[in-house]
């Protein structure tokens, strides 16, 4: 804003000093017409005149056009008076001034093309990131109230990859047209990324509506013809919206502040459209500083590591453990994995860490797993891990180098993260496996993957969540739909653990249910290395 106001005071200035220069100028001329100087020199001067005018356009452009045309045309309407009073030897002197009146046009129309296609998006036409925020600047300008909706585009990558990108511009222009018809003509339109659009318009009293809208906009069929074949198209969208004046004033802060709310709409996925609130900012905030307390946390030691322990049902013979991190800052605060794992997940902190907790786990109970053949170690292994090309290779070198048994090692992949998974996810996980390592989906019952999907990937072992299992003692559908859930890992040709059980009845109804396994409070909390190690040993 305050540079805006710089910006205006400058062009001001120049314009003025250009103003005079031109008066200037025109004293002169007078001066030389009634000296009889030789008429070549009042050309000159002319000259010079369109000189500073064209100055004027340089700096002050549109400003600087509006008034080098006034007065351009000013001095050319005097010499029409003059001619018009019998001074014929103004006539040449007439001819130059139309001809510099065209040239400014010329030139201010040049100016103003250019300045247009500065801020165009090439693909679409409309705005792009300069001209949103010309947009965005000039609508405070008028201190009228209204909104931005950034909208990101969900599965446009996959038209793109699948079909080319010829024919994801294709989808762009689409999305753009029906946006326009479904908001009207009071709404701007700026792409500001691959797939991440900006609606701005006069709306701030029904924001639900106008997002609504936009979602149906963005969620139309769109019908692309490749190769001679009709091919529906679906996308879907994420939408993060903040309103002026309200959430802001300040322009770039509007854009951040719906940028904002978009990445929580993104993370949160239950809610489409999420609108701008001060709480994100607190979030936020919470998020850097977190990211600062890993970063420092590697360095300086503030991770550990718990063991919660897993038993066979039947028997309730000790399965293993699963691997679980902790976080204790130099100042004593303790940091739930809940709340850091997602912040590490954002980078590739997420890969440092699962590094180091691969590592100590393993030297940890290289000797263990040694004696007691049958017992599995369980590791947390994030996706972005999985879909890295070299973490196959990775973990080979580390088992090698540590001389743990591979067999004994087992790797839980989220559920949540096989939505977006990749083929390398895939050619990873079939890699492990051969390698005699084994993998478990853990969190099922929460990531929306596709049973189709997950039915057909090679698991060894299937984790139940929490949530599905809660209340299965008193709750009959809740308790039918885990047993089916069972059947489903039972046909997968895996074996089946359910996470988070707390009390007996939960145990009763998993045995009598057939699942395999179970981890949870009721028969074991995580535990501190030397305790996992006792309860090994039977102490
Ligand atoms: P998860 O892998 O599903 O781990 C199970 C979580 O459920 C653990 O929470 C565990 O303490 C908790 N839990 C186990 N039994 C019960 C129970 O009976 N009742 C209740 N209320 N909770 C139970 P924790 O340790 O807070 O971990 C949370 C999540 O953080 C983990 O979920 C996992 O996704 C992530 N995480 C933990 N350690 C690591 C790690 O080393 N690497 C990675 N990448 N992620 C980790
Ligand atoms: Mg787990
Ligand atoms: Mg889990």
């Amino acid at each position: 804003m305050k540079e805006s106001k710089k910006k205006l005071k400058k062009d001001i200035l120049l314009i003025v000093l250009c103003v005079i220069a031109f008066l200037l100028l025109q004293v002169i001329l007078q001066i030389a017409n009634k000296a009889y100087v030789l008429s070549a020199y009042k050309g000159v001067l002319t000259a010079l005149q369109f000189g500073v005018c064209l100055l004027m356009m340089m700096f002050g452009r549109r400003k600087g056009a509006v008034v080098a045309i006034t007065l351009m045309s000013t001095s050319t309407a005097i010499l029409v008076a003059v001619v018009f009073m019998g001074e014929y030897a103004a006539i040449p002197g007439l001819f130059n001034g139309v001809f510099y009146i065209i040239t400014i046009i010329v030139i201010s129309r040049y100016n103003k093309n250019r300045e247009l296609e500065s801020r165009r998006d090439i693909i679409t036409g409309v705005n792009n990131r300069k001209g949103l925020y010309i947009d965005v600047q000039e609508r405070i300008e008028e201190k009228q109230p209204f909104s931005i909706l950034i909208v990101n585009l969900h599965n446009f990558k996959t038209i793109n990859d699948t079909y080319g990108h010829t024919y994801g511009d294709e989808l762009l222009k689409k999305v753009v047209r029906r946006i326009k018809r479904k908001l009207g003509n009071s709404c701007t339109v700026s792409r500001i990324g691959g797939a991440e659009f900006v609606v701005a318009f006069d709306e701030v009293s029904d924001i639900q509506s106008s997002a609504d809208k936009l979602l149906e906009a963005v969620r139309e069929k769109a019908i692309l013809v490749v190769d001679d074949n009709r091919v529906d198209c679906y996308v879907d969208g994420f939408i993060g919206v903040a309103c002026y004046p309200q959430d802001s004033t300040d322009c770039e802060s509007l854009i951040n502040y719906a940028d904002i709310a978009l990445t929580e709409a993104i993370a949160n996925r239950s809610k489409h459209a999420v609108t701008f609130d001060t709480n994100m900012l607190e979030a936020i905030n919470r998020k850097v500083h977190l990211k600062k307390l890993i970063k420092e946390g590697l360095l300086k030691g503030y991770f550990w590591l718990v063991y919660q322990p897993q038993f066979g049902l039947d028997q309730k013979k000790l399965r293993g453990f699963e691997t679980l991190i902790r976080m204790t800052t130099a100042d004593g605060e303790f940091v739930s994995p809940g709340e850091f794992i997602p912040v590490a997940e954002q980078s590739d902190l997420i890969l440092q860490i699962d590094d180091y907790v691969l590592n100590r786990a393993m030297r940890e109970f290289k000797d263990v797993v040694i004696k007691n053949s049958e017992l599995t170690i369980s590791v947390n292994v994030s996706a972005k891990n999985f879909s890295d090309i070299g973490f196959v290779e990775k973990v080979k070198r580390n088992i090698t180098n540590i001389g743990f048994p591979a067999k004994n090692l087992e790797i839980e992949i989220t559920e949540y993260c096989m939505v977006n998974s990749s083929d390398t996810t895939t050619e990873n996980i079939n890699a492990l496996r051969e390698w005699g390592i084994q993998i478990a989906l853990d969190d099922f019952g929460t990531g929306y993957t596709s049973l189709n999907y997950v039915a057909s990937m090679p698991f060894d072992l299937l984790k139940i969540d929490k949530s599905l299992i809660d209340d299965i003692e008193n709750d009959k559908k809740r308790r039918d739909f885990v047993k089916a859930v069972i059947t489903m890992g039972q046909l997968m040709e895996c074996e089946v653990i359910s996470e988070g059980v707390e009390n007996d009845g939960q145990i009763s109804c998993l045995k009598e249910d057939g699942c395999d396994f179970v981890q949870g409070f009721v028969w074991g909390r995580p535990l501190s290395y030397e305790d996992a190690i006792n309860l090994v040993s039977g102490e």
